[in-house]
Protein backbone atom coordinates (compact mmCIF):
# COMPACT_ATOMS: atom_id res chain seq x y z
CA UNK A 1 0.00 0.00 0.00
CA UNK A 2 1.24 3.36 -0.85
CA UNK A 3 1.06 6.31 1.74
CA UNK A 4 0.20 9.77 0.47
CA UNK A 5 -0.75 10.99 -2.90
CA UNK A 6 1.38 8.44 -5.24
CA UNK A 7 -1.37 5.27 -6.02
CA UNK A 8 -0.82 1.84 -6.18
CA UNK A 9 -1.68 0.58 -9.31
CA UNK A 10 -4.47 -2.90 -9.18
CA UNK A 11 -6.38 -5.14 -11.08
CA UNK A 12 -9.35 -5.78 -10.21
CA UNK A 13 -10.78 -4.08 -7.57
CA UNK A 14 -14.47 -4.45 -5.27
CA UNK A 15 -15.96 -2.40 -2.83
CA UNK A 16 -17.81 -3.42 -0.36
CA UNK A 17 -17.93 -7.44 1.15
CA UNK A 18 -21.49 -7.92 1.36
CA UNK A 19 -22.74 -11.00 -0.46
CA UNK A 20 -22.30 -8.37 -3.61
CA UNK A 21 -18.91 -7.80 -3.16
CA UNK A 22 -17.21 -11.14 -2.00
CA UNK A 23 -19.15 -13.08 -4.29
CA UNK A 24 -17.90 -10.62 -7.08
CA UNK A 25 -14.22 -11.00 -5.62
CA UNK A 26 -14.40 -14.69 -5.57
CA UNK A 27 -15.66 -15.26 -9.30
CA UNK A 28 -12.89 -12.52 -10.36
CA UNK A 29 -10.34 -14.23 -8.52
CA UNK A 30 -11.66 -17.82 -10.02
CA UNK A 31 -11.36 -15.68 -13.83
CA UNK A 32 -7.66 -15.62 -12.92
CA UNK A 33 -7.75 -11.83 -11.68
CA UNK A 34 -5.51 -10.16 -9.43
CA UNK A 35 -8.51 -9.37 -6.93
CA UNK A 36 -8.75 -6.72 -4.17
CA UNK A 37 -11.41 -6.00 -2.13
CA UNK A 38 -11.67 -3.01 0.13
CA UNK A 39 -14.63 -3.49 2.90
CA UNK A 40 -15.10 -0.51 5.82
CA UNK A 41 -16.82 -2.47 8.61
CA UNK A 42 -16.98 -6.29 8.55
CA UNK A 43 -17.22 -9.14 5.84
CA UNK A 44 -20.59 -10.18 4.25
CA UNK A 45 -21.95 -7.35 4.59
CA UNK A 46 -25.38 -6.69 5.67
CA UNK A 47 -26.89 -9.93 5.17
CA UNK A 48 -24.23 -11.74 7.44
CA UNK A 49 -23.71 -9.61 10.15
CA UNK A 50 -27.01 -7.69 10.80
CA UNK A 51 -29.57 -8.96 8.32
CA UNK A 52 -30.83 -11.91 6.36
CA UNK A 53 -28.46 -14.46 8.56
CA UNK A 54 -29.07 -12.99 12.56
CA UNK A 55 -32.63 -11.98 11.59
CA UNK A 56 -33.50 -15.92 10.87
CA UNK A 57 -31.75 -17.25 13.44
CA UNK A 58 -33.68 -15.03 15.97
CA UNK A 59 -36.73 -16.51 14.49
CA UNK A 60 -35.68 -19.82 14.89
CA UNK A 61 -35.08 -18.64 18.95
CA UNK A 62 -38.46 -17.23 18.86
CA UNK A 63 -40.00 -20.79 16.88
CA UNK A 64 -38.60 -22.58 19.29
CA UNK A 65 -39.76 -20.74 22.63
CA UNK A 66 -43.53 -20.78 20.75
CA UNK A 67 -43.12 -24.23 20.50
CA UNK A 68 -45.41 -24.96 23.57
CA UNK A 69 -48.15 -23.40 22.41
CA UNK A 70 -47.69 -24.58 19.04
CA UNK A 71 -48.31 -28.37 19.83
CA UNK A 72 -50.52 -27.81 22.62
CA UNK A 73 -52.93 -30.79 22.05
CA UNK A 74 -49.89 -33.64 20.67
CA UNK A 75 -49.48 -34.88 24.37
CA UNK A 76 -46.52 -33.20 24.81
CA UNK A 77 -46.06 -30.29 27.49
CA UNK A 78 -43.27 -28.21 27.95
CA UNK A 79 -42.44 -24.60 29.40
CA UNK A 80 -39.43 -22.57 27.65
CA UNK A 81 -37.77 -19.36 29.34
CA UNK A 82 -35.84 -17.32 27.56
CA UNK A 83 -32.23 -15.75 28.31
CA UNK A 84 -31.37 -13.03 25.83
CA UNK A 85 -27.77 -13.13 26.96
CA UNK A 86 -27.34 -15.94 25.68
CA UNK A 87 -29.51 -15.41 22.61
CA UNK A 88 -27.81 -12.87 21.56
CA UNK A 89 -24.64 -15.39 21.26
CA UNK A 90 -26.04 -17.71 19.75
CA UNK A 91 -26.25 -15.30 17.22
CA UNK A 92 -23.11 -14.20 17.13
CA UNK A 93 -21.90 -17.30 16.83
CA UNK A 94 -23.23 -17.99 13.70
CA UNK A 95 -22.57 -14.76 12.43
CA UNK A 96 -18.93 -15.43 13.01
CA UNK A 97 -18.88 -18.65 11.93
CA UNK A 98 -20.64 -17.38 9.00
CA UNK A 99 -18.24 -14.67 8.04
CA UNK A 100 -15.23 -16.33 9.10
CA UNK A 101 -16.11 -18.32 6.13
CA UNK A 102 -16.19 -16.21 4.08
CA UNK A 103 -12.82 -14.64 5.22
CA UNK A 104 -11.48 -18.14 4.77
CA UNK A 105 -12.92 -18.61 1.18
CA UNK A 106 -11.14 -15.01 0.06
CA UNK A 107 -7.88 -15.61 1.27
CA UNK A 108 -7.85 -19.46 -0.40
CA UNK A 109 -8.61 -17.57 -3.28
CA UNK A 110 -5.99 -15.08 -2.93
CA UNK A 111 -7.94 -11.91 -2.75
CA UNK A 112 -6.12 -8.93 -0.85
CA UNK A 113 -8.18 -7.57 1.69
CA UNK A 114 -7.94 -4.12 3.18
CA UNK A 115 -9.51 -2.42 5.72
CA UNK A 116 -11.05 1.27 4.82
CA UNK A 117 -13.42 3.27 3.57
CA UNK A 118 -12.83 3.98 -0.20
CA UNK A 119 -14.34 6.66 -2.22
CA UNK A 120 -13.47 7.41 -5.75
CA UNK A 121 -11.51 10.41 -6.20
CA UNK A 122 -11.57 10.02 -10.20
CA UNK A 123 -13.03 7.41 -12.49
CA UNK A 124 -9.94 5.29 -12.47
CA UNK A 125 -8.79 5.74 -8.53
CA UNK A 126 -10.15 5.65 -5.15
CA UNK A 127 -8.39 7.43 -1.74
CA UNK A 128 -9.00 4.63 1.16
CA UNK A 129 -9.58 6.14 4.55
CA UNK A 130 -8.32 3.79 7.18
CA UNK A 131 -8.04 5.33 10.62
CA UNK A 132 -5.90 8.65 10.11
CA UNK A 133 -4.46 7.26 7.12
CA UNK A 134 -5.10 7.96 3.19
CA UNK A 135 -3.98 5.84 0.16
CA UNK A 136 -4.45 5.93 -3.35
CA UNK A 137 -5.36 2.81 -5.70
CA UNK A 138 -6.01 3.07 -9.03
CA UNK A 139 -7.31 0.31 -10.93
CA UNK A 140 -8.03 -2.01 -14.02
CA UNK A 141 -11.27 -2.40 -13.47
CA UNK A 142 -14.01 -1.95 -10.48
CA UNK A 143 -17.20 -3.68 -9.10
CA UNK A 144 -18.56 -1.59 -6.38
CA UNK A 145 -21.30 -2.75 -3.88
CA UNK A 146 -21.57 -0.81 -1.19
CA UNK A 147 -25.30 -1.72 -0.18
CA UNK A 148 -27.87 0.27 1.40
CA UNK A 149 -28.39 1.83 4.92
CA UNK A 150 -31.34 2.31 6.64
CA UNK A 151 -33.93 6.10 5.94
CA UNK A 152 -34.20 7.83 8.99
CA UNK A 153 -37.67 9.65 10.19
CA UNK A 154 -36.77 13.13 10.85
CA UNK A 155 -38.81 13.56 13.68
CA UNK A 156 -37.78 10.35 14.78
CA UNK A 157 -34.71 10.55 14.66
CA UNK A 158 -32.91 6.76 15.65
CA UNK A 159 -30.82 7.52 19.40
CA UNK A 160 -29.89 3.66 19.75
CA UNK A 161 -31.86 3.62 23.11
CA UNK A 162 -35.12 4.19 22.64
CA UNK A 163 -35.03 4.71 18.91
CA UNK A 164 -33.83 1.97 17.20
CA UNK A 165 -32.77 0.58 13.81
CA UNK A 166 -33.30 -3.27 13.35
CA UNK A 167 -29.43 -3.99 13.91
CA UNK A 168 -29.78 -2.83 17.38
CA UNK A 169 -33.39 -4.27 17.79
CA UNK A 170 -32.00 -7.84 16.77
CA UNK A 171 -29.09 -7.51 18.93
CA UNK A 172 -30.46 -6.21 21.94
CA UNK A 173 -29.94 -7.95 24.86
CA UNK A 174 -33.32 -7.03 27.17
CA UNK A 175 -36.64 -8.14 25.67
CA UNK A 176 -38.59 -4.74 25.33
CA UNK A 177 -41.85 -5.30 27.17
CA UNK A 178 -43.99 -2.84 24.51
CA UNK A 179 -42.75 -2.89 21.29
CA UNK A 180 -43.52 -0.68 18.28
CA UNK A 181 -41.65 -0.96 14.87
CA UNK A 182 -42.50 1.56 12.20
CA UNK A 183 -42.81 0.12 9.23
CA UNK A 184 -45.09 -3.26 7.92
CA UNK A 185 -42.01 -4.02 5.45
CA UNK A 186 -40.39 -7.41 5.70
CA UNK A 187 -38.10 -6.35 7.86
CA UNK A 188 -40.93 -4.98 10.21
CA UNK A 189 -43.15 -8.37 9.72
CA UNK A 190 -40.28 -10.25 10.39
CA UNK A 191 -39.26 -8.38 13.23
CA UNK A 192 -42.77 -8.40 14.76
CA UNK A 193 -43.22 -11.90 14.60
CA UNK A 194 -39.57 -13.22 16.23
CA UNK A 195 -40.23 -10.36 18.90
CA UNK A 196 -44.00 -11.39 19.72
CA UNK A 197 -43.28 -14.93 19.58
CA UNK A 198 -40.44 -14.30 22.01
CA UNK A 199 -43.00 -12.40 24.25
CA UNK A 200 -42.96 -8.55 23.66
CA UNK A 201 -46.49 -6.80 23.20
CA UNK A 202 -45.61 -5.47 19.69
CA UNK A 203 -47.56 -3.09 17.40
CA UNK A 204 -46.83 -2.45 13.73
CA UNK A 205 -47.50 0.99 12.46
CA UNK A 206 -47.58 1.27 8.28
CA UNK A 207 -48.45 4.52 6.13
CA UNK A 208 -50.06 2.13 3.31
CA UNK A 209 -53.43 -0.22 4.30
CA UNK A 210 -51.34 -2.94 3.56
CA UNK A 211 -48.73 -4.95 5.03
CA UNK A 212 -46.08 -5.89 2.79
CA UNK A 213 -46.91 -3.43 -0.01
CA UNK A 214 -46.24 -4.90 -3.32
CA UNK A 215 -47.04 -8.50 -2.30
CA UNK A 216 -50.67 -9.96 -3.52
CA UNK A 217 -53.46 -8.42 -1.25
CA UNK A 218 -54.81 -11.84 0.24
CA UNK A 219 -51.17 -12.98 0.91
CA UNK A 220 -50.49 -9.76 3.05
CA UNK A 221 -54.06 -10.54 4.15
CA UNK A 222 -53.37 -13.75 5.64
CA UNK A 223 -49.62 -12.56 7.56
CA UNK A 224 -51.65 -9.74 8.79
CA UNK A 225 -54.17 -12.46 10.28
CA UNK A 226 -50.94 -14.49 11.88
CA UNK A 227 -49.64 -11.86 13.39
CA UNK A 228 -52.93 -10.60 14.80
CA UNK A 229 -53.13 -14.29 16.23
CA UNK A 230 -49.51 -13.74 17.62
CA UNK A 231 -50.79 -11.09 19.56
CA UNK A 232 -49.51 -8.14 17.23
CA UNK A 233 -51.51 -4.62 17.25
CA UNK A 234 -51.59 -3.47 13.50
CA UNK A 235 -52.33 0.03 12.97
CA UNK A 236 -52.24 0.06 9.54
CA UNK A 237 -52.97 3.77 7.27
CA UNK A 238 -51.40 5.24 10.53
CA UNK A 239 -48.19 7.25 10.53
CA UNK A 240 -45.55 7.76 13.31
CA UNK A 241 -45.33 11.47 14.47
CA UNK A 242 -43.19 11.97 17.09
CA UNK A 243 -42.07 10.56 20.35
CA UNK A 244 -43.71 12.40 23.64
CA UNK A 245 -43.68 11.28 27.06
CA UNK A 246 -46.98 9.33 27.15
CA UNK A 247 -44.92 7.14 24.40
CA UNK A 248 -45.36 7.54 20.30
CA UNK A 249 -47.47 9.47 19.13
CA UNK A 250 -49.07 8.06 16.11
CA UNK A 251 -52.13 9.78 13.39
CA UNK A 252 -54.38 8.19 12.05
CA UNK A 253 -57.95 8.73 10.09
CA UNK A 254 -59.83 9.11 13.13
CA UNK A 255 -57.06 11.14 14.91
CA UNK A 256 -54.28 10.68 16.81
CA UNK A 257 -53.15 8.27 19.77
CA UNK A 258 -49.68 7.62 21.88
CA UNK A 259 -48.68 4.18 21.97
CA UNK A 260 -46.46 2.87 25.26
CA UNK A 261 -43.00 1.93 23.60
CA UNK A 262 -40.35 1.67 25.63
CA UNK A 263 -38.59 0.75 22.28
CA UNK A 264 -39.42 2.06 18.87
CA UNK A 265 -37.66 0.36 15.98
CA UNK A 266 -37.48 2.54 12.70
CA UNK A 267 -37.52 0.09 9.49
CA UNK A 268 -39.05 2.21 6.81
CA UNK A 269 -36.64 1.23 4.18
CA UNK A 270 -33.66 1.09 2.80
CA UNK A 271 -31.24 3.76 0.96
CA UNK A 272 -28.40 3.26 -1.44
CA UNK A 273 -24.96 3.89 -0.28
CA UNK A 274 -24.19 5.15 -3.68
CA UNK A 275 -24.01 8.80 -2.67
CA UNK A 276 -21.09 7.91 0.37
CA UNK A 277 -18.70 6.78 -2.15
CA UNK A 278 -18.27 9.58 -4.76
CA UNK A 279 -19.85 7.32 -7.65
CA UNK A 280 -21.24 10.41 -9.16
CA UNK A 281 -17.28 11.70 -9.36
CA UNK A 282 -16.82 8.94 -10.86
CA UNK A 283 -19.10 9.97 -13.87
CA UNK A 284 -22.05 7.40 -13.26
CA UNK A 285 -25.87 8.54 -13.58
CA UNK A 286 -27.77 7.80 -10.04
CA UNK A 287 -31.52 8.63 -10.16
CA UNK A 288 -33.50 10.39 -7.47
CA UNK A 289 -33.74 7.39 -5.30
CA UNK A 290 -29.86 6.77 -5.15
CA UNK A 291 -29.96 3.92 -7.40
CA UNK A 292 -26.85 3.32 -10.11
CA UNK A 293 -27.94 3.82 -13.88
CA UNK A 294 -26.11 -0.12 -15.33
CA UNK A 295 -26.57 -1.46 -18.06
CA UNK A 296 -27.70 -5.36 -17.98
CA UNK A 297 -24.11 -6.36 -17.81
CA UNK A 298 -24.22 -3.92 -14.38
CA UNK A 299 -21.96 -1.60 -16.31
CA UNK A 300 -22.50 1.70 -14.81
CA UNK A 301 -19.48 3.47 -17.23
CA UNK A 302 -15.97 2.03 -18.72
CA UNK A 303 -14.82 -0.51 -16.07
CA UNK A 304 -16.96 0.58 -13.49
CA UNK A 305 -19.61 -2.36 -12.61
CA UNK A 306 -22.05 -1.81 -9.60
CA UNK A 307 -23.91 -4.36 -8.40
CA UNK A 308 -26.66 -5.39 -5.44
CA UNK A 309 -28.94 -2.82 -3.46
CA UNK A 310 -27.30 0.37 -5.15
CA UNK A 311 -29.12 -1.07 -8.06
CA UNK A 312 -32.79 -0.93 -9.33
CA UNK A 313 -34.45 -4.45 -8.19
CA UNK A 314 -35.18 -6.13 -5.33
CA UNK A 315 -32.77 -5.17 -2.53
CA UNK A 316 -32.08 -8.64 -1.72
CA UNK A 317 -29.08 -10.93 -1.47
CA UNK A 318 -29.55 -13.17 -3.73
CA UNK A 319 -29.67 -10.54 -6.10
CA UNK A 320 -26.77 -8.93 -5.31
CA UNK A 321 -25.03 -12.58 -5.65
CA UNK A 322 -26.44 -13.14 -9.19
CA UNK A 323 -25.63 -9.58 -9.79
CA UNK A 324 -21.83 -10.53 -9.05
CA UNK A 325 -21.03 -12.98 -11.26
CA UNK A 326 -22.21 -11.40 -14.31
CA UNK A 327 -20.38 -7.74 -13.11
CA UNK A 328 -17.29 -10.11 -12.64
CA UNK A 329 -17.54 -12.53 -15.72
CA UNK A 330 -17.67 -9.33 -18.40
CA UNK A 331 -15.21 -7.22 -16.42
CA UNK A 332 -13.16 -10.39 -17.33
CA UNK A 333 -13.92 -10.32 -21.11
CA UNK A 334 -16.92 -12.29 -20.92
CA UNK A 335 -20.64 -11.49 -22.30
CA UNK A 336 -23.16 -12.06 -19.62
CA UNK A 337 -25.71 -10.72 -19.16
CA UNK A 338 -28.09 -9.36 -15.77
CA UNK A 339 -31.60 -10.99 -17.29
CA UNK A 340 -33.57 -12.87 -14.74
CA UNK A 341 -36.80 -14.20 -15.71
CA UNK A 342 -37.69 -14.43 -11.97
CA UNK A 343 -36.22 -13.01 -8.34
CA UNK A 344 -37.80 -14.97 -5.91
CA UNK A 345 -39.26 -13.16 -2.59
CA UNK A 346 -39.74 -14.22 0.34
CA UNK A 347 -40.89 -13.43 4.00
CA UNK A 348 -40.45 -15.18 6.88
CA UNK A 349 -43.44 -14.23 8.86
CA UNK A 350 -45.89 -16.73 10.31
CA UNK A 351 -47.25 -18.21 7.82
CA UNK A 352 -44.61 -17.63 5.42
CA UNK A 353 -44.83 -16.21 2.20
CA UNK A 354 -42.96 -17.01 -0.85
CA UNK A 355 -43.68 -14.78 -4.26
CA UNK A 356 -41.92 -15.70 -7.40
CA UNK A 357 -43.32 -14.47 -10.85
CA UNK A 358 -47.07 -13.67 -11.83
CA UNK A 359 -49.09 -13.33 -8.22
CA UNK A 360 -52.95 -14.39 -8.70
CA UNK A 361 -54.25 -11.22 -8.91
CA UNK A 362 -51.78 -10.28 -11.31
CA UNK A 363 -53.43 -13.14 -12.98
CA UNK A 364 -56.63 -12.69 -12.88
CA UNK A 365 -56.36 -9.12 -14.37
CA UNK A 366 -54.30 -10.48 -17.67
CA UNK A 367 -56.89 -13.79 -17.84
CA UNK A 368 -54.40 -16.08 -17.20
CA UNK A 369 -55.68 -19.26 -15.45
CA UNK A 370 -54.09 -20.24 -11.51
CA UNK A 371 -54.80 -22.74 -9.46
CA UNK A 372 -54.92 -22.49 -5.74
CA UNK A 373 -53.72 -25.92 -3.33
CA UNK A 374 -54.52 -25.53 0.05
CA UNK A 375 -52.71 -26.96 2.52
CA UNK A 376 -55.32 -28.31 4.34
CA UNK A 377 -55.31 -31.14 1.81
CA UNK A 378 -51.43 -31.91 2.05
CA UNK A 379 -50.81 -34.69 4.10
CA UNK A 380 -47.47 -33.09 4.59
CA UNK A 381 -48.95 -29.55 6.61
CA UNK A 382 -51.09 -31.72 8.59
CA UNK A 383 -48.61 -33.74 9.90
CA UNK A 384 -46.67 -30.66 10.79
CA UNK A 385 -49.51 -29.05 12.61
CA UNK A 386 -49.62 -26.25 10.22
CA UNK A 387 -52.22 -26.60 7.55
CA UNK A 388 -53.26 -23.23 7.12
CA UNK A 389 -52.30 -21.46 3.50
CA UNK A 390 -51.92 -22.70 -0.07
CA UNK A 391 -50.11 -22.79 -3.25
CA UNK A 392 -51.01 -20.94 -6.20
CA UNK A 393 -49.69 -21.98 -9.70
CA UNK A 394 -49.91 -19.30 -12.30
CA UNK A 395 -49.54 -20.36 -16.67
CA UNK A 396 -50.01 -18.47 -19.53
CA UNK A 397 -52.05 -19.17 -22.30
CA UNK A 398 -49.44 -21.40 -23.66
CA UNK A 399 -49.54 -22.99 -20.34
CA UNK A 400 -46.00 -22.30 -19.36
CA UNK A 401 -45.85 -21.70 -15.57
CA UNK A 402 -45.24 -17.95 -15.02
CA UNK A 403 -45.85 -17.67 -11.13
CA UNK A 404 -45.91 -19.75 -7.74
CA UNK A 405 -47.22 -18.02 -4.82
CA UNK A 406 -47.41 -19.76 -1.23
CA UNK A 407 -48.60 -18.83 2.24
CA UNK A 408 -47.74 -21.27 4.99
CA UNK A 409 -45.53 -23.05 7.28
CA UNK A 410 -42.23 -23.56 5.60
CA UNK A 411 -42.98 -22.22 2.11
CA UNK A 412 -39.46 -20.79 1.54
CA UNK A 413 -37.98 -24.19 1.03
CA UNK A 414 -40.64 -24.20 -1.99
CA UNK A 415 -38.74 -21.25 -3.72
CA UNK A 416 -35.65 -23.75 -5.64
CA UNK A 417 -38.30 -25.63 -7.21
CA UNK A 418 -41.00 -22.49 -8.14
CA UNK A 419 -37.97 -20.33 -9.59
CA UNK A 420 -36.15 -23.45 -11.84
CA UNK A 421 -39.33 -24.08 -13.14
CA UNK A 422 -40.01 -20.26 -14.26
CA UNK A 423 -36.93 -19.91 -15.47
CA UNK A 424 -36.52 -22.87 -17.24
CA UNK A 425 -40.34 -22.12 -18.92
CA UNK A 426 -41.65 -25.42 -16.93
CA UNK A 427 -45.14 -26.40 -18.96
CA UNK A 428 -47.84 -26.70 -16.09
CA UNK A 429 -47.60 -30.50 -17.35
CA UNK A 430 -43.69 -30.96 -16.32
CA UNK A 431 -44.99 -29.97 -12.87
CA UNK A 432 -47.88 -32.22 -12.78
CA UNK A 433 -45.96 -35.48 -13.98
CA UNK A 434 -42.91 -34.54 -12.26
CA UNK A 435 -42.86 -37.68 -9.32
CA UNK A 436 -42.66 -35.82 -5.64
CA UNK A 437 -41.79 -37.63 -2.82
CA UNK A 438 -44.56 -37.93 -0.60
CA UNK A 439 -45.36 -36.69 2.08
CA UNK A 440 -43.41 -33.27 1.48
CA UNK A 441 -44.96 -30.06 1.10
CA UNK A 442 -43.26 -29.58 -2.46
CA UNK A 443 -46.23 -32.13 -3.57
CA UNK A 444 -48.64 -29.09 -3.03
CA UNK A 445 -46.49 -27.41 -6.05
CA UNK A 446 -47.25 -30.42 -8.54
CA UNK A 447 -51.07 -30.82 -6.57
CA UNK A 448 -51.41 -26.97 -8.05
CA UNK A 449 -50.45 -27.84 -11.40
CA UNK A 450 -52.67 -30.72 -11.56
CA UNK A 451 -55.11 -28.83 -10.53
CA UNK A 452 -54.43 -26.38 -13.57
CA UNK A 453 -53.99 -29.25 -16.11
CA UNK A 454 -57.63 -29.93 -15.20
CA UNK A 455 -57.22 -33.22 -13.16
CA UNK A 456 -57.09 -32.40 -9.32
CA UNK A 457 -56.09 -35.42 -7.38
CA UNK A 458 -56.32 -34.19 -3.26
CA UNK A 459 -58.53 -31.45 -4.44
CA UNK A 460 -62.19 -31.23 -6.62
CA UNK A 461 -62.30 -29.78 -9.76
CA UNK A 462 -63.90 -26.31 -10.03
CA UNK A 463 -64.25 -23.86 -12.63
CA UNK A 464 -61.72 -21.54 -14.30
CA UNK A 465 -59.37 -18.88 -13.16
CA UNK A 466 -58.42 -18.76 -9.97
CA UNK A 467 -59.12 -22.52 -9.74
CA UNK A 468 -59.04 -23.84 -6.12
C1 LIG B 1 -32.91 -6.94 8.99
C2 LIG B 1 -32.65 -7.33 7.57
C3 LIG B 1 -33.04 -8.57 7.13
C4 LIG B 1 -32.80 -8.96 5.80
N1 LIG B 1 -33.20 -10.20 5.41
C5 LIG B 1 -32.96 -10.59 4.14
C6 LIG B 1 -33.32 -11.90 3.70
O1 LIG B 1 -33.88 -12.69 4.46
N2 LIG B 1 -33.03 -12.27 2.43
C7 LIG B 1 -32.42 -11.40 1.56
O2 LIG B 1 -32.18 -11.79 0.41
N3 LIG B 1 -32.07 -10.16 1.94
C8 LIG B 1 -32.32 -9.74 3.20
N4 LIG B 1 -31.93 -8.48 3.60
C9 LIG B 1 -31.34 -7.59 2.59
C10 LIG B 1 -29.87 -7.95 2.34
O3 LIG B 1 -29.17 -7.88 3.55
C11 LIG B 1 -29.26 -7.01 1.31
O4 LIG B 1 -30.06 -6.99 0.15
C12 LIG B 1 -27.86 -7.46 0.94
O5 LIG B 1 -27.02 -7.48 2.07
C13 LIG B 1 -27.26 -6.52 -0.11
O6 LIG B 1 -25.98 -6.96 -0.44
P1 LIG B 1 -24.89 -5.93 -1.01
O7 LIG B 1 -23.68 -6.74 -1.27
O8 LIG B 1 -25.48 -5.13 -2.09
O9 LIG B 1 -24.63 -4.90 0.18
P2 LIG B 1 -24.34 -5.05 1.73
O10 LIG B 1 -24.65 -6.36 2.26
O11 LIG B 1 -25.00 -3.86 2.34
O12 LIG B 1 -22.77 -4.88 1.82
C14 LIG B 1 -22.15 -3.67 1.52
C15 LIG B 1 -20.80 -3.66 2.19
O13 LIG B 1 -20.07 -2.54 1.70
C16 LIG B 1 -19.37 -1.94 2.79
N5 LIG B 1 -19.14 -0.54 2.41
C17 LIG B 1 -20.07 0.44 2.26
N6 LIG B 1 -19.48 1.57 1.84
C18 LIG B 1 -18.15 1.30 1.73
C19 LIG B 1 -17.02 2.07 1.34
N7 LIG B 1 -17.16 3.34 0.96
N8 LIG B 1 -15.82 1.47 1.34
C20 LIG B 1 -15.67 0.17 1.71
N9 LIG B 1 -16.71 -0.59 2.09
C21 LIG B 1 -17.93 -0.04 2.09
C22 LIG B 1 -20.30 -2.11 3.97
O14 LIG B 1 -19.60 -2.03 5.19
C23 LIG B 1 -20.88 -3.50 3.70
O15 LIG B 1 -20.12 -4.50 4.32
C24 LIG B 1 -32.15 -8.07 4.92
C25 LIG B 1 -31.74 -6.81 5.35
C26 LIG B 1 -31.99 -6.44 6.67
C27 LIG B 1 -31.54 -5.07 7.13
Amino acid sequence: MVVGEVAESLDLLVIGGGPGGYAAALHGARLGRTVTLIEKEHLGGVCLNVGCIPSKALLEVADAAALPGRVAGWGVAATTSIDMAQVQSHLQQIVSDLTGGVAQLLSQAGVQLISGTARFSRPNRVAVEHGDSLSHFEFADVIVATGSRPIDLPDLPVDGQRVVGSTELLFSSKLPENLVLVGGGYIGVELATAFAKLGSHVTIVEAEKQLLTGFDKRVAGLVARGLEKLGVALLLNHRAQKLESEGLLVAGPKGSVALPADKICVVVGRRPNSDTVGLREAGVLINSQGLVDVDAQRRAADHIFVIGDLTEGPALAHKATAEAEVAAEVACGGAEVFDPTVIPMIVFSDPQVLSVGVDPSQAKKQGLESFRFPFAASGRARTMGDSEGFVTVVADDAGTVVGVHAVGSHVAELAGEAVLAIEMAAAVEDLARTIHAHPTLGESIMEAALGLAGRPVHVSRVSKNEKS
